[in-house]
Parts: C-alpha cells; sequence; structure tokens
C-alpha cells in the first residue's frame, strides 16, 4: 500500500506518551461497552496519531482485553503482532497523497462480513484528508448505521477539510500537545546536543515529539535556521541585494520551503513580542541577541505586511504561480515591508 505502513507491534492505550488526557478518556471508552464505532484522532503532525489508531484498533479487536488494553496472547493479538490480522485493515495515501475511492469502497464492504478471529473488524484510514469528497461520502452511509462488529478509525492533522457530514458522525479526539517541561525533559533526555534550542524547538513544533526526532535527525535543519536568520536580518535592515539574494536562495532550498517559511513567520512574530516586551513569548530565544536590533528596522506595522506576504507567497505557490516570480515577489515584499 504505502512505505507509511507502520510496524505492526504490542501497543497499548496505557503506554502512551503525552495526551494523558485522550488515553484516559479512551481506556474509560474502551472499558465500557459503549465503544464508539467511528473515532477522528485530530493533532499536528508527529504527534502519535497513527501509534494511537493502532493502539486503539488492537485494543478493539482482542477478544479479552485487560483494562481497555489488549490481552498481547489471544489469536487476534498474537496476528496483530505478527502483522497478518485480516480483520485489520490500514489505508493511508499513496505516493499521489491521495487516498481513492475504490479503496475506501473495498474496505467498508470488507467492514460488514463478521469478524473470524477478533472481535471486530477495524479499518483505519491515516491522514484521512486525503480523501477527495468522492471518498468520503462513500463512508457516510456506514458511518450512519456502522456495522456491529465494525469500527472506523480515521486520523487527520487537518479537520477543516473534512465533510461536515462525516465530522458530526464521529467521535473526535484532539491529541494533547506535549508542555514545554514535558518537551524540554524529552529532549534533554532524546536529543542532549540540541538542549539550548529546546524552547526553539517547543514552539516551533508545537511539542510534536515525531516532529522533533525528524528535525534533530537532520544536520542540515539548524545551518537551515541559521542561513534563514542571515538573510531574513539582510533584507529588512539592507535592501534589494539582499531580497535578490534571498530569492535565489529560496528558489534554491525549495524542498525546505516549508521549514524556511515557518521560520520567517517565527522571526516576525518573535520581533513582535520584543516590542511589546512580552520575552517569554519569543521562540527564538537563542537568537535573541541577534533579533534585538532589528527593531531599529521592523515596526509592528512591518511586521504584519511581512507575514502578509509570505500568505501571498504560499497562495501563489498552491496556485502554481512560476517559482521565480513567488520567490521574487516574497523577497521584493519583505524588503519593501521595510518601510521606504
Ligand atoms: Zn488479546
Amino acid at each position: 500500500m504505502s512505505d507509511r505502513t507502520p510496524q505492526w507491534g504490542k501497543v497499548r492505550l496505557d503506554g502512551l506518551r503525552g495526551g494523558e488526557q485522550i488515553t484516559r478518556n479512551l481506556t474509560m471508552a474502551m472499558t465500557g461497552d459503549k465503544i464508539p464505532h467511528a473515532i477522528l484522532i485530530v493533532g499536528s503532525p508527529g504527534t502519535g496519531k497513527t501509534t494511537l489508531a493502532h493502539a486503539i484498533a488492537n485494543a478493539a479487536m482482542c477478544s479479552s482485553p485487560v483494562r481497555g488494553s489488549p490481552c498481547g496472547v489471544c489469536t487476534a493479538c498474537k496476528m496483530i503482532i505478527q502483522g497478518t490480522a485480516p480483520e485489520l485493515t490500514y489505508i493511508a495515501p499513496d505516493d499521489k497523497g491521495l487516498i481513492p475511492v475504490n479503496i475506501v469502497r473495498r474496505a467498508i464492504e470488507a467492514m460488514q462480513l463478521k469478524p473470524a478471529y477478533a472481535a471486530r473488524k477495524v479499518v483505519i484510514v491515516d491522514d484521512c484528508d486525503a480523501m477527495n469528497a468522492q471518498a468520503q461520502n462513500a463512508f457516510l452511509k456506514t458511518l450512519e448505521e456502522p456495522p456491529a462488529t465494525g469500527m472506523l478509525i480515521l486520523t487527520t492533522s487537518h479537520p477543516d477539510t473534512l465533510l461536515p457530514t462525516v465530522i458530526s458522525r464521529v467521535s473526535r479526539f484532539d491529541i494533547d500537545r506535549a508542555s514545554e517541561e514535558e518537551t524540554i525533559s524529552y529532549i534533554a533526555s532524546e536529543h542532549p546536543a540540541y538542549y539550548a534550542q529546546a524552547h526553539f524547538l517547543h514552539t516551533y513544533t508545537g511539542g510534536a515529539t515525531g516532529q522533533i526526532d525528524r528535525i534533530c535527525a537532520d544536520p542540515g535543519f539548524m545551518e537551515l535556521r541559521d542561513t534563514c536568520l542571515s538573510h531574513f536580518t539582510a533584507m529588512v535592515s539592507d535592501g534589494p541585494d539582499a531580497a535578490f539574494l534571498f530569492a535565489e536562495w529560496l528558489e534554491r532550498e525549495q524542498d525546505k520551503e516549508d521549514h524556511i517559511l515557518h521560520m520567517l513567520m517565527t522571526f516576525y512574530s518573535d520581533l513582535l513580542m520584543l516590542q511589546v516586551g512580552f520575552v517569554d513569548r519569543v521562540a527564538n530565544r537563542d537568537y535573541q541577541a541577534k533579533l534585538s536590533p532589528l527593531l531599529e528596522f521592523v515596526d509592528a506595522d512591518k511586521c504584519l505586511k511581512g507575514t502578509a506576504a509570505i500568505d501571498e507567497y504560499r497562495r501563489r505557490r498552491r496556485a502554481m504561480v512560476n517559482i521565480s516570480l513567488c520567490c521574487g515577489a516574497l523577497g521584493v515584499a519583505l524588503t519593501v515591508a521595510k518601510g521606504t
């Protein structure tokens, strides 16, 4: 199906890190008789949605769960651990980032049958926003009249792109983000080399440990951030040459475009915070000595113009405007945002 298909393993509801509240609520739901037939897990990338979906699936399929957690020894549990459970269907976006309607239809048909080896048949649709309206509509009838032994688990980072008719028919669980203390202690134990940037990483990722792991595993990330700050500093304090150099760089690094735009946004937001004296809200705390002098060039109005220019860049890119034009326009806008 997709190389994102996760490794099956023994995942337990009570063993999940973070999201204690949702884990508690779900454990309660799974221990009663009123196990929901359709669950939507909402959270940022890297918050553990897929892991949680599997934990729920395993608990729902287990023949003799213990306090809402799978027993690990029944036939269903063994099959899940071995990755051979025919009662569990995992669907994720294909290489084009889509979930085709025919795959959805096949999974729903299979769900109508009685399970042979497990308490329930479960279908997981990871990143379910990759379903188009047609595929989402295919789900509606099942959501309205779910088979007694069927369960649907959807995950998404973008709940606003789902049909309201889908949203209204599922039990929704939003994964709590880790607190700053949790993130800092996580970084101290898992990525001690990044301890000085722990505050930035918490703000930048919203405490999503999966994202933090990816960033810390990428040796170029902090260098990218340094380079981004250099370009930003040059643009807001120097002028047209800086805009041109930035545009060239952004086009060259377009596979890192999301990070670059996100970083620029944090610089503007930090300048705003510094302006009003909310020093503890500054994301790039380790850059504070470099950002503060820029207040001479960037006031609140220019911060807002700068962030609007970044939004406009995103809009143009989605509209498939030529990349060089987009990069050039953003460079000019950020330099002009210096205000002349
Ligand atoms: Zn079991």
